[in-house]
């Protein structure tokens, strides 16, 4: 524990502080806190990674209602999956969630191992701290978190300098969170902390002069809240960019093309893309050759974690008799939707082409 910052109070004081502000102001009543599965807690912690609560809402009621159990969900295909998780972001958490299901029901007889921080954390898209949250808040066993939250409100308390995912003040903050973990009232504690960071220590302006840790917390005594914790050294992300083809039939029918499972978009539905105008006519001259183009769309912009993507919309129009058929692509009825799951700007630019041909 040589690597630990100062503690700004001892543990039972800490807890203390923090439970009684849960008892009065936590949330109680959101859809995960009840029947506190490990199958629900997971769900529920997954999506929230870097989502909001609000909303993540809708998305989780869905799909529960969709897999009411690790079994159905083992038992769907990705692409249903993908589809509950269509405009929620970083699809890798629905693809890793859906191989993890599988996992649970091949290799643990379909029981979360809940025993195990480390068969937890084993599982495809749990990290130690989501393992963590998922044992203490459905089992009430001691585990430790450390997600984004957390993180921030025991930064701020301890004026932690670095930013988190350098190792090093990683490990510090784990140690802090270490320290404070009570051996009872786990589940409340877990969710204090991620509801404290979530609701009061947030990321803009904290709500200090709400906080039970108002008096002892280091950051705030300095009036510098937003220092801390600091933000990832920051590199400019390049900019790429892409034509995506809405090669529509008259009929209201559009070509979709399946992305390869892993990578950018990964087991998502998407226009076929091209890299520049003459990548795309060559194309066109293979598989339709009569087609016609009209104006391209307004380019915009979509930005992932690590470039942005100027997407230029092209709408070309074919007779059905001109149709390409093969295998990873669909015509998909924007009047009779199928379930598949769609990247965020495809789905946004369906509704417009739909909207673009009632026009018509
Ligand atoms: S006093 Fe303010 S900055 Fe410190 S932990 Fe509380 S809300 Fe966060």
């Amino acid at each position: 524990m040589t690597d630990m910052p100062s503690p700004v109070l001892a543990p039972d004081a800490f807890q203390q502080r923090l439970l009684a502000w849960f008892d009065e102001h936590g949330r109680t009543s959101l859809p995960w806190q009840h029947d506190k599965t490990p199958y629900r807690v997971w769900v529920s912690e997954i999506m929230l990674q870097q989502t909001q609560v609000a909303t993540v809402i809708p998305y989780y009621e869905r799909f529960m209602a969709r897999f009411p159990s690790v079994e159905h969900l083992a038992a769907a295909e990705q692409d249903d999956v993908l589809h509950l998780w269509t405009g929620l972001g970083y699809y890798a958490r629905g693809r890793n969630l859906h191989k993890a299901a599988r996992r649970v029901v091949e290799q643990h007889d379909g029981e979360f191992p809940v025993h195990s921080l480390e068969a937890m954390a084993a599982l495809p898209g749990i990290g130690r701290s989501t393992a963590g949250a998922i044992i203490s808040i459905s089992t009430g066993r001691r585990a430790v978190i450390l997600d984004g939250n957390v993180k921030r409100v025991l930064a701020r308390l301890h004026a932690e300098p670095g930013w988190p995912g350098r190792p090093a003040v990683e490990r510090r903050l784990w140690a802090l969170a270490e320290h404070y973990t009570p051996a009872a009232r786990l589940p409340d504690y877990s969710q204090a902390m991620m509801d404290l960071g979530a609701t009061l220590c947030r990321r803009g302006t904290p709500s200090c002069l709400l906080c039970p840790f108002e008096d002892v917390c280091e950051a705030h005594a300095r009036g510098e809240e937003k220092r801390f914790p600091e933000s990832k050294p920051r590199k400019a992300l390049p900019e790429r960019s892409t034509i995506m083809l809405l090669l529509h039939d008259g009929e209201g029918r559009v070509l979709l093309e399946q992305r390869p499972g892993a990578g950018l978009w990964g087991g998502l539905w998407c226009f076929p893309q091209f890299d520049d105008p003459e990548a795309l006519q060559a194309w066109l001259d293979v598989h339709a050759p009569e087609a016609s183009q009209e104006p391209a769309w307004q380019a915009f912009r979509h930005t992932f974690s690590h470039f942005h993507l100027q997407i230029t919309p092209q709408p070309v129009a074919c007779r059905p008799a001109q149709m390409v058929n093969a295998p990873g692509r669909l015509w998909y009825h924007l009047a009779e939707p199928v379930t598949i799951g769609l990247a965020a700007p495809v789905k946004t630019l369906l509704g417009s082409l739909a909207q673009h041909l009632d026009d018509a």
